[in-house]
């Protein structure tokens, strides 16, 4: 036998899910059951692909057994198994990608997945369990291996004897305490309901042997009890279900049970599409951005499946960049299921899909932001920022798509507002649409630039981030109305008569505005005389595109 520590990582993981910072314990059914149908899944694909195997769908399942004497729970599987080597560096150490969210641990708040948030869902079986012990055995081995550990002290591997290939989880329960129970977790009623609840949509069936009662004769009236296998699934994956069907709460189980996110999404689309193309998706607006998603770490996509069975996971072409917030999955039984990466994006099927999902998620944003704005608005503090990204980059090809998603700080309450509601009050003599740039929006409203736009009653758009002018610079117009930066020198709003006051005192002026522009020489180009000004003596401003924030952000880059 040989006993080994976990990874450093692994232990604090442990720890934290022994001390439960999680509020629901039976989620550890849930992990342990789509662990177990991944493994099936692996097995079938194997078949899919491999001749020398056959699949025969009778012989793919999940079995739980409870048992009161010993107070153990058992989870088997017919999937393909882990070989020595898979248990140890599956379950001895936890998945990269989990480390990294470890290091958010500090953020983490109460109520959230954190097994969502890790992806290790193996883990939680500790919440439950003061032993867990993994006997497998793997399609490419001939020898059995036992895997046991009482939690964070380590684990042990051994040989073993197991007859078929699989993998059966037993979990030794802990005892119960004052404040927790853990034998209800042996009881077949609270089994089904946990099944029924996370994991009714598993294509394979999970069985259980229940206690079902009967008369003992005809017409009698005493009964006996008797045993029978039963299958607690309905295994329609929830996607092929009918949307009459469901609840908004089944829809967040199943965005928690795929670990799409540990928040509530937002919204969740149910598409089914039979023309000529045909497919089903399931699609998540998410509530909060992944910790990683302004980073590179950040890989989007969608899973993608044939006729139910997963061929990629993360399929990133059925997504624009703009909308790489977007969670879910899509089915299509016109795909080819041994088709490669490479493959695939070539393919004509999944473009027409790609595009299709693309303008379903615009016209569910813009009906977000018509119906619910609050909702809307809450999205757009978290995802805006892709948006408006999306407006500028590939040249703006897509800002047919996004300029109706993107929305500013003005100066009207401060709120944020929409292109088209800013144009739609814009008084009849309001030739442009005015911004301002700056840090911050007590900033910007400090701006001597300012003052004469806001004199006359305009509105302005408040721009605080970088990206916000690039993507307006892109847009040049919305609704045939410019875009003018409140510190051009030519705002649109001078009369003739004050055009030729400015020029008059050009003149008077012209040596003192030479020995100005003389003094702060390299720092400005010219000092002229403006009618802008109210309550401030001087200000910046701009001639051509490029506006001094702009400037500041082209400075800053590398080149
Ligand atoms: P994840 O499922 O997100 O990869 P888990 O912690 O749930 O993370 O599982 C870790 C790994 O252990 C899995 O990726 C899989 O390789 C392996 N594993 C867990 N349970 C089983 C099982 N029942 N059969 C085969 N492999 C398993
Ligand atoms: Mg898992």
């Amino acid at each position: 036998m040989e006993k080994k520590e976990f990874h450093a990582e692994s232990k604090r993981l442990l720890e934290m899910m022994i001390n439960s910072i999680y509020t629901k314990k039976e989620v550890f059914l849930r992990e342990l059951i789509s662990n177990a149908s991944d493994a099936i899944d692996k097995i079938y694909y194997k078949s899919l692909t491999d001749d020398s195997l056959s699949f025969n769908k009778d012989d793919y399942y999940i079995t739980i057994t409870p048992n009161k004497d010993d107070r153990t729970l058992t989870i088997s599987d017919t999937g393909i198994g882990m070989t020595k080597e898979e248990l140890e560096s599956n379950l001895g150490t936890i998945a990269k990608s989990g480390s990294l969210a470890f290091k958010k641990e500090n953020e983490i708040k109460d109520g959230f997945d954190i097994i969502g948030q890790f992806g290790v869902g193996f883990y939680a079986a500790f919440m439950v369990a003061k032993k867990v012990t993994v006997l497998s055995k793997s399609l490419n081995s001939d020898d059995a291996y036992k895997w046991e550990s009482s939690g964070i002290d380590g684990y042990t591997i051994e040989k073993s004897e197991k007859n078929n290939v699989g993998t059966d989880i037993i979990l030794t329960l802990k005892e119960n305490t004052d404040q927790d129970n853990y034998d209800e977790f042996l009881e077949e009623w609270r089994i089904k309901e946990i099944v029924k609840k996370y994991s009714d949509f598993i294509r394979y069936p999970i069985k259980m042997e229940v206690t079902k009662r009967k008369p003992k004769e005809e017409d009698s009236n005493e009964y006996v009890d008797y045993k029978e296998v039963e299958t607690l699934n309905s295994m329609v994956p929830i996607w092929k279900k009918n949307k009459s069907e469901l609840k908004d709460e089944d829809y967040e189980n199943f965005y928690n049970e795929k670990h799409f996110g540990f928040d509530k999404p937002l919204k969740h689309l149910h598409i089914k599409v039979d023309g000529t193309i045909r497919y089903d998706a399931i699609l998540y607006i998410p509530e909060m951005a992944p910790f990683n998603f302004y980073t590179t770490d950040y890989e989007k996509g969608l899973e993608l499946y044939s006729n139910g069975v997963l061929i990629m996971e993360k399929c990133a072409d059925l997504l624009p960049d703009h909308f790489s917030f977007v969670k879910g999955l899509v089915d299509s039984p016109d795909l080819s299921l041994n088709i490669s990466r490479e493959m695939l994006q070539q393919d004509r099927q999944l473009k027409v899909i790609a595009k299709n999902i693309k303008n379903k998620i615009k016209r569910e944003l813009l009906n977000l932001l018509k119906n619910e704005r609050e909702k809307y608005e809450k999205f757009y503090d978290a995802f805006g920022r892709v948006l408006k990204y999306g407006v500028y980059n590939d040249f703006g090809a897509h800002k047919e798509d996004l300029q109706d998603l993107i929305m500013f700080y003005s100066s009207k309450e401060r709120k944020l507002v929409t292109l088209d509601e800013y144009v739609s009050r814009m008084p009849e003599e309001q030739k442009y649409i005015y911004y301002a740039t700056g840090d911050s929006i007590e900033r910007i409203e400090k701006l001597p630039q300012t003052e004469l736009v806001a004199d006359k009653g305009f509105e302005i758009l408040y721009f605080t981030e970088d990206v916000d002018e690039f993507a307006i610079k892109m847009l040049m117009k919305y609704k045939d109305k410019e875009f003018k930066s409140v510190s051009d020198r030519n705002l649109g709003i001078e009369s003739s008569d004050e055009k030729q006051q400015i020029e008059d005192e050009e003149k008077e002026n012209k040596g003192l505005f030479e020995h100005m522009a003389k003094v702060l020489e390299n720092k400005v180009k010219k000092v002229i005389a403006s009618n802008r000004l109210k309550t401030h003596p001087v200000c910046l401003s701009t001639e051509g595109d490029i506006t001094i924030e702009m400037e500041k952000v082209l400075n800053a880059m590398p080149n």
